[in-house]
């Protein structure tokens, strides 16, 4: 049986466009075009991920995104107009489970959701990355072998990885990793970040695991 997407969006040449892909796919497919009918339309069409726009007429994709979770854990994709309000949305803790910016290309919508899909079910995204965690040793494997990561860079893995492809601010990330020290800037992120990737590649030069989100965060995503 062939998975199903709920669309809710309001430009209708946009969400016909995402449709065709999807169905290329193999995905079933329903638009939604207003607010209010968001709702009725998820209990009805019970689909397996909902890709939901941010600004809509009637009610808009954050009461959206809440009214959903409130009852169902379905996989919800953020489409959002400008990348400035990914910050935002990360602040608020929606619980949806990945962003998209707009302008996107249909195929990269298409892999997305694809890639949440999959986290659903089975192996989780960093055992497929062949990633292994060793919590009480703070020691992070990659295909076997011992990556030598520090405690710090160990805890910025940690979190990444136990939200696969949802982006981090370096605020939130900073916030989790030294939760008493406010002092530290964001540089401090970006170079734990920087010699993190240096250690994966070091061990698989071929590992693309941490990815930047230019001006918003890091997330970790495993791509095949
Ligand atoms: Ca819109």
């Amino acid at each position: 049986m062939s998975q199903r997407i709920l669309i809710v969006e309001d430009e209708r040449k946009l969400a016909a466009l995402v449709q065709d892909y999807l169905h290329q796919s193999g995905f079933e497919t329903r638009i939604v075009t207003e607010g209010l009918e968001a709702l009725p339309a998820f209990r009805q069409f019970v689909p397996d991920l909902v890709l939901l726009d941010l600004m809509l007429p009637g009610r808009d994709g954050m009461d959206i995104c809440r009214d959903i979770r409130s009852s169902s854990q379905t996989p919800i994709i953020m489409v959002t107009a400008r990348v400035e309000e990914i910050d935002r949305l990360l602040g608020l803790e929606l619980g949806a489970d990945d962003y998209v910016c707009k302008p996107f290309s249909p195929r990269e919508v298409v892999a997305r959701v694809k890639a949440v899909l999959r986290r659903g079910g089975g192996k989780s995204e960093h055992q497929s990355a062949g990633l292994q965690l060793d919590e009480q040793g703070y020691k992070a494997l990659l295909n076997g072998k011992d990556l030598g990561l520090t405690a710090v860079e160990f805890k910025l893995l940690r979190q990444l990885v136990a939200h696969p492809g949802r982006i981090f601010s370096r605020s939130q990330l900073m916030d989790r990793i030294y939760p008493d020290e406010r002092i530290v800037s964001d540089r401090t992120i970006d170079s734990h970040i920087k010699k993190l990737r240096k250690r994966i590649e070091a061990v698989d030069s071929e590992s693309e695991l941490i990815h930047s989100v230019y001006g918003v965060g890091y997330k970790f995503e495993h791509r095949d």
